[in-house]
């Protein structure tokens, strides 16, 4: 076997090691024996250096015009199309998640890319008529400044990209710290926008654990905005971190999101749905169905079928093509499902498939059996508290009213789903489901790059990433006023009464 290569931070465009010395391995999460690379586990002192180069090469950024900093990204953009194998490989190594979905994951960077570089030539901004004679208005955007970005492990290149494409053609600059599980494939993004012409310093970037490595760029003075994606616990850190020093902060966080299948759906549908709803990234999403509610007239169709296909998927090493659901990402995320199935069964919910962690040829990774709970009911902790594994629970319903409020009825709202033939029923889900994402007769999982991502309640604060709602976050507005009348004007006073 070749020897383990040692990733290092990138600080002012120099590749450097921990100021501390320290490291830790990236494992891949389908044979724990495998060592995808060395990374280094940065603290504060590493940050503090990649928030002063960050801040030196803001200086000189923020003054590229708009549509230049747009053609960098667009350059990698290009780059990353004619890479995407490899990088999509790496991830799966690194993630775990299957080669079709890595190859999705590195798509959606590509595609931000286009879709942001579009927007160097127009970050509009407004022009409106002043009530006075003889003086232009205009709101303008201009950068924050260095923007400190945390990220999760489950899309490791295609959240960085959300984060990064958008904040880099507004004129910033940034230091990331990608999740400690997965720092690759957000290295082989920084490589690509290297590669691309990104000026040094523009970008740098961290690795490490939370605590140590992202709580410092958080608290930083000069940092003037977060971007945080991952769990609403952590996200509460940061937002009350981040609150002390009134930095914008953007916060994406967890999710509880519900598939409903209508009496009148077409089941088959529902069910491909359903299946790569709850199964796809081994339900390891912010946006997956871990709740299936659904009418009592379909209840037991779909039942059958849901469980006959989630036995027949194809467990195992995302690398291999045939296989069509990956392992989970470390050892805690495994013992949460574990836990979960635990915490079902003592609910009184039935095991109709799956339940436990795969053994023998599976053991020297961390796989689990596609799950699902029938006869739930919406108070079960199974159907209130992310799992973020491959559990999913069924839960019966009488009417589209009751299954929309069971499905509003978590701490959570990113996504949502409704499946009928219905049309008024739809547009009535569509008013009433509190939630960022919803989609009829698709799963919760589909999002595209140019519309707005984010939730309600505890998956977020407001905030959207994707569509124009990043260059919202990653601009300020700047009103500016020029008078030509030659005399001092009163806004509000001088009204010609
Ligand atoms: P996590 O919250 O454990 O970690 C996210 C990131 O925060 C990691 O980089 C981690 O190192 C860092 N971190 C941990 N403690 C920190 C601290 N005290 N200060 C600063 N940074 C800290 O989440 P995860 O396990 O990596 O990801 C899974 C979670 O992410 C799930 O809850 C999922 O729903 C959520 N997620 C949300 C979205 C979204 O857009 N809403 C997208 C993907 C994932």
């Amino acid at each position: 076997m070749s020897a383990v290569k040692t990733y290092k931070n990138l600080i002012g465009g120099e590749w450097v090691a921990s100021r501390s010395g320290k490291t830790f391995e990236n494992l891949n999460p389908a044979n724990t024996d495998d060592v995808v690379g060395i990374f280094q586990a940065s603290d504060q002192n590493d940050v503090n250096d990649a928030v002063a180069a960050a801040q030196k090469a803001f200086e000189t950024w923020r003054l590229v015009p708009a549509p230049r900093r747009a053609e960098i990204i667009f350059r990698a953009g290009e780059l990353l199309t004619q890479r995407k194998e490899q990088y999509a490989k790496d991830m799966t190594r690194e993630m775990g998640k299957v080669l079709k979905e890595t190859r999705g994951d590195v798509q959606e960077a590509i595609d931000t890319a286009y879709f942001m570089a579009g927007e160097g030539r127009r970050l509009f901004g407004a022009t409106v008529p002043s009530e006075l004679p003889n003086k232009f208005a205009m709101a303008i955007r201009v950068p924050l400044g260095v923007v400190g970005m945390i990220a999760p492990w489950n899309f490791p290149m295609a959240i960085p990209s959300w984060k990064l494409f958008p904040a880099l053609v507004c004129g910033n600059t940034c230091v990331i710290k990608p999740a400690e599980d997965t720092p690759l494939s957000t290295f082989n993004l920084v490589q690509t926008l290297i590669d691309a012409g990104l000026p040094k310093g523009v970008i740098n970037i961290v690795t490490g654990f939370g605590p140590e490595a992202g709580a410092p760029i958080v608290n930083h003075p000069d940092v003037r905005a977060i971007s945080f994606t991952g769990s609403s616990e952590v996200g509460r850190i940061v937002g009350e971190a981040a609150a002390k020093s009134f930095k914008p902060c953007s916060l994406e966080m967890g999710g509880k999101n519900a598939i409903i299948v209508l009496d009148d759906a077409n089941i088959s549908l529902a069910i491909d749905g359903a299946v790569w709803g709850a199964f796809g990234t081994t339900g390891q999403r912010c946006t997956a169905a871990s709740r299936m509610i659904v009418q009592k007239g379909a209840y037991n169709e779909f039942v059958d079928k849901f469980v006959a296909k989630a036995k027949s998927l194809k467990v195992g090493d995302g690398l291999d093509e045939k296989n069509e659901m990956g392992p989970q990402i470390n050892e805690q995320q495994i013992n949460t499902s574990i836990k979960y199935v635990d915490i079902g069964k003592k609910e009184g919910a039935k095991v109709l498939a799956g339940g436990n962690r795969l053994e023998g040829a599976h053991k020297k990774g961390w796989f689990f059996e596609p799950t699902i709970f029938g006869d739930g009911n919406a108070k079960m902790r199974i159907a209130q508290e992310e799992i973020f594994g491959p559990v999913a629970t069924v839960i019966p319903v009488s009417s589209v009213e009751e299954a929309v409020e069971i499905a509003n009825g978590t701490p959570y709202g990113l996504s949502s789903s409704l499946y009928t033939r219905d049309v008024n029923k739809a547009f009535r889900a569509i008013r009433d489901i509190y939630a960022g994402i919803t989609y009829i007769n698709a799963p919760t999982i589909g999002a595209e790059v140019h519309l707005p991502f984010g939730g309600v309640k505890a998956t977020g604060n407001g905030h959207r990433e994707g569509g124009l709602g990043a260059v919202d976050f990653y601009t300020q507005w700047k009103s500016v006023y020029i008078d030509y009348s030659d005399k001092l004007q009163r806004a509000q006073i001088d009204t010609g009464e």
